[in-house]
């Protein structure tokens, strides 16, 4: 026989016992039975993610939101529930071994304070600020657990469920930042899984790295006609993005900016005397984002520069603050790790089709320490997210939180030997 041919036979005996193991898996008593506990109360869980959502949870302002999920960790059977230092909320139900896997979901919202958050239904459709983003992560936190203990299954892993804070905009992933850099579990953790967004055939196992700059230019003002020649942060604000937004950026490794934010002075016949900015620049690549950020910041010299020299007969000079406000960095969960391979047999075991894709999650900071992790979105079809029409229908949206099920117990199945505290 062929050498090639030994090979193949041999991979492929190797490959029988996890082929079983994910047959054998969906034919067992008590995940059949915990399969139809979610079908059979998704509309209480339906209820419960609008609940949540119902709770205002504007950027650094989770503490309400986190009580209730604190609450809600009790309330289902959790154990050592507690909240963190920086605000997330944690809490247990552990497994037969030393290994940890996990489970997590954002509690922040993109919406300022005083936003109404009341959930309205249209048709078939339900309307909410932040319903899908995360109200949906966090209802599966309290229900999974639920329909473990409903079908009386015991894992191996010891399983920690995590409402986290900061995964929006400008908390810049503190809450996981946190876990994984300074809190007392962070040599602890042998893999990550958060429930974002709704798709669920998605697994997001390429972190997309980003970094975000505030910038602030300082003139000293005056009087539009009266001081007319002399430095204008706004001006100048107007050469930098111009400057910026003209350098071609890659398409492959996609590259993105945008200047998301930008305001200063303080009447229209006043030369400004502060004029700001935000700007966020992705990319897949980290080589591809350290560069784009250099045009930046040469982009932000040049502006300033420019208008110094047109208006240098005044004697006005302009001063520039250039603050990073956030650092998300890149990396990707192999598509050959376990955790990814147990989320594509789960998402096969409903009957879906799994996609990989990448983006800029929670996940972004255990990936970046070569902790296994992805994002998994929650079930049902939703848009508009991030904007006041954030829609949600819930048509089969079971079938997420089954596909979570089979993941997680597929993940426990391959009893994966810890490597935390060994990184
Ligand atoms: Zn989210």
């Amino acid at each position: 026989m062929k050498k090639r041919a030994l090979f193949l036979i041999l991979v492929f005996i190797l490959a029988m016992p996890a082929l079983h193991a994910k047959d054998s898996l969906l034919q067992r008593a008590d995940i059949r039975m915990a399969l139809t506990h979610i079908e059979k109360n998704y509309e209480r869980y339906l209820g419960k993610q609008i609940e949540i959502a119902e709770i205002p949870a504007p950027p650094f302002k989770e503490e309400k939101r986190g009580r209730f999920m604190a609450s809600e960790f009790k309330r289902i059977g959790l154990q050592d529930v507690h909240t963190d230092k920086i605000g997330n909320v944690l809490g247990w139900r552990r497994g037969s071994s030393d290994r940890t896997l996990v489970i997590s979901a954002h509690i922040d919202t993109v919406f300022p304070e005083g936003s109404d958050v009341t959930v309205k239904r249209e048709g078939h459709r339900l309307i909410g600020k932040g319903l899908v983003d995360d109200s949906l992560g966090l209802m599966g936190l309290l229900a999974l657990p639920e329909v473990l203990d409903a079908a009386n299954i015991k894992t191996e892993l010891n399983l920690l469920f995590v409402a986290t804070v900061g995964e929006e905009g400008l908390g810049d992933l503190r809450g996981v930042k946190y876990l994984f850099e300074k809190g007392p579990l962070k040599n602890r953790i042998d893999a990550f899984i958060s429930i974002d967004l709704a798709d669920p055939q998605e697994i997001t196992n390429g972190a997309l790295g980003s970094k975000r700059y505030r910038i602030t230019v300082k003139g000293v003002g005056g009087h539009s006609w009266e001081d007319f020649g002399r430095v204008n942060p706004a001006h100048a604000l107007g050469q930098i993005i111009a400057n910026f937004t003209s350098k071609t950026t890659s398409t492959d490794p996609k590259t993105s900016y945008n200047i998301g934010r930008i305001g200063g002075g303080t009447s229209v016949n006043s030369i400004p005397f502060e004029a700001w900015m935000e700007v966020d620049m992705r990319s897949a690549n980290r080589e591809a984002l350290k560069t784009l950020e250099q045009v930046f910041l040469k982009s932000v010299r040049e502006g300033i520069a420019v208008e110094n020299k047109f208006r240098s007969s005044s004697k006005s000079k302009l001063e520039v603050e250039i603050e990073a406000i956030g650092d998300r960095p890149s990396g990707t969960t192999l598509e050959s790790d376990a955790l990814v391979r147990a989320a594509v047999w789960a998402t096969k075991g409903v009957n879906l089709k799994p996609k990989l894709i990448m983006r800029s999650t929670d996940s972004n900071i255990p990936i970046s320490k070569g902790i296994p992790a992805i994002t998994v979105g929650g079930g049902g079809k939703a848009g508009n997210l991030h904007s006041p029409n954030e829609w949600y229908n819930p048509t089969n949206a079971h079938l997420g939180l089954q596909r979570i099920l089979l993941l997680v117990m597929y993940y426990d199945e391959m009893k994966i030997p810890s490597t935390a505290g060994v990184r």
